[in-house]
């Protein structure tokens, strides 16, 4: 490990205690606060509001320093203040529940810091050899110091490039010389409590560009996410809250700007019509191309892959209904929707055509605004779909099968171009025995940081895929197996290095790989079986390690 990373995770250290010898301090405050509102000939109003800051305060960083059960309390009674009329003295009812839950905050404060459930990845830094990605940059609006900090750490560990503000004003400053690529704002500050959500609001180019805001806060209330909806915003979640689940909401919103343009493909044999509608959808951002030849249908499938096939009914030689059934015969064009278009206006002959794999009749003519959102809902809902299919739900990496299909591409590009290409599988070893331990939940979340790891640090060309239950494997392009084997090592090193936490246990996992390449095997099911050997020495050989294939 380097000393950096060494001095990161002394930080997170620092951070915990830190908070933890402030705590004392800070309910001090709290208690004088509360007794300053029945100081006789105080501003009510403007006593309670401040005890309640300090509340709200309290409720939104405890529960990320160690002290969940705290924050929860703190959560709580900023609620009942919430319900308080706050220019005038709670009754004697509402004083006595209030004074409760501070007695509990402070019973609290004195048992000390619990562990965090969260799988909490300690610091990595990506190498620099195998880190090839441009990083967004992420505004973090934040008043409390400490917990700014602290997300921006977890948030940076992903690859994001994070600036932190903890002041409105500083943040002001900051947009107004660069836009970032996405914002995390907290929604309440010392300028009011709907202040962040306010921030946002007042720059046009934030919207104008749709850039991703999440806002964070304590409260759940109907104002602080109506305010931060009206302000453009993306995501609102409630602290305190896992890391992880940030770091997701920020990777899913950033793709989702980054979406690549739809392709369509057009069959129809009267040119001029077949243009029109290109025309029309290109002006919407598609990727279209012209097939007016049926006979030419496959091919062109093949090459220009649609997300979506528009087809005219009527052709010469074929009828559309025909080229259908002939595309749905090949495996990969079972779900491409097919939409399509005729004057055909006969019921009967619209059953038929979505009998037979038409996914859908839009009936000529067609007023070009209706044609353009008809497809771009299909569409949508075709990739949506795929996705699901070639992803892991709980990874987002390549599924099994998807694997296959691009090591079969990967496989046939190395023997064209001469070029090597490494394959490796990985397993988690003794993986039963986190289950056991620490349950399945947390099992989960230690598979989700080792592919988040996997993502992270490898070069963009390469090809992540979750194998199995807890396998993973990895394509490596233009990489031979000497290189493989020191990248795999690090990564080795490096999950093995990561600290998990479950209650009151720290624990730690490794893996062990196994690595075979082509030109030494050529074959798709060669190439598997021979890492597939190796990992299975590696486990032998007693386990967190690496194995070459020898065969
Ligand atoms: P070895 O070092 O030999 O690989 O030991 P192991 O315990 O990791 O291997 P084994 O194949 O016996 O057990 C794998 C376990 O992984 C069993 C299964 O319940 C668990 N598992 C598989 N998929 C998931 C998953 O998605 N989530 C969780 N939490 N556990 C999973
Ligand atoms: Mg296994
Ligand atoms: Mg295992």
């Amino acid at each position: 490990m380097t000393n950096k990373q060494t001095s990161k995770q002394e930080r997170y250290r620092q951070f915990k205690e830190n908070y933890a010898a402030e705590l004392p301090e800070k309910l001090a405050r709290i208690d004088q606060s509360w007794r300053d509102i029945f100081e006789p000939s105080a501003d009510v109003e403007k006593r309670l509001y401040e005890f309640r800051r300090l509340i709200h305060s309290l409720a939104g960083s405890a529960g990320s320093f160690g002290f969940s059960q705290l924050g929860k309390q703190a959560l709580r009674l900023e609620k009942r203040l919430d319900q308080l009329v706050l220019d005038t003295l709670p009754d004697s009812e509402s004083k006595k529940l209030i004074n409760e839950n501070l007695q509990q905050i402070q019973q609290l404060a004195e048992q000390g810091p619990e562990f965090s459930e969260t799988t909490e990845l300690d610091a990595i830094e990506p190498h620099p050899e195998l880190q090839g990605e441009h990083k967004h940059l992420v505004y973090i609006v934040e008043d409390d110091e400490l917990f700014c900090q602290q997300v921006a750490d977890q948030i940076e560990q992903y690859g994001y490039e994070v600036n932190t503000f903890t002041t409105i004003k500083a943040a002001e400053a900051a947009i107004e010389k660069k836009i970032p690529s996405a914002m995390v704002i907290d929604v309440e500050f010392p300028e009011g409590t709907l202040a962040g959500p306010r921030l946002a609001k007042q720059y046009q180019p934030l919207r104008n560009r749709n850039i991703p805001l999440i806002f964070m806060s304590v409260g759940d209330d109907w104002q602080s996410r109506l305010a931060a909806v009206q302000a453009g915003g993306s995501a609102y979640i409630t602290k305190p809250f896992d890391f992880i689940m940030l770091v997701d909401r920020l990777d899913n919103l950033l793709e989702i700007k980054q979406q690549r343009p739809y392709r369509i493909l057009i069959v129809d044999d009267v040119t001029i019509l077949a243009e029109h509608y290109a025309n029309v959808l290109q002006a919407e951002g598609m990727i279209t191309h012209i097939v007016t030849d049926p006979a030419k249908l496959l091919i062109e499938l093949q090459e220009f892959k649609p997300e979506l096939i528009l087809m005219d009914i009527y052709m010469p030689g074929v009828s559309g209904i025909d080229a259908a059934r002939v595309i749905r015969q090949t495996d990969a064009y079972l779900n491409v929707p097919i939409v399509y278009l005729s004057t055909e206006s006969g019921l009967d002959q619209q059953l038929e055509a979505l009998r037979l794999g038409g996914d859908d009749f839009l009936q000529k003519p067609i007023h070009d605004e209706h044609l353009a959102a008809a497809i771009k809902i299909r569409v949508g809902r075709f990739r949506n779909l795929s996705t699901l299919m070639i992803r892991d739900g709980l990874t987002g990496l390549l599924n099994h099968i998807t694997l296959k299909l691009e090591l079969e591409g990967a496989i046939a590009q190395s023997i064209r171009n001469k070029s090597p290409l490494s394959f490796a599988m990985l397993d988690i070893d003794h993986f039963k025995e986190v289950n056991d331990k620490y349950g399945h939940p947390v099992g989960d979340l230690v598979i989700k940081s080792l592919a988040r790891l996997l993502q992270q640090r490898l070069r963009s060309s390469d090809v992540v895929a979750r194998y199995g239950g807890e396998e993973f494997s990895i394509i490596l392009p233009d990489t031979d197996p000497a290189v493989a084997k020191k990248v795999l090592e690090q990564l080795r090193q490096d999950f093995a290095n990561t600290k998990h936490s479950c209650d009151l246990n720290e624990f730690t996992v490794s893996f062990s790989a196994g690595i075979a390449s082509v030109p030494e095997h050529n074959d798709l099911q060669a190439l598997i079986n021979a890492a597939d050997e190796a990992l299975y020495e590696a486990k032998h050989a007693g386990r967190n390690c690496i194995a070459m294939d020898t065969t």
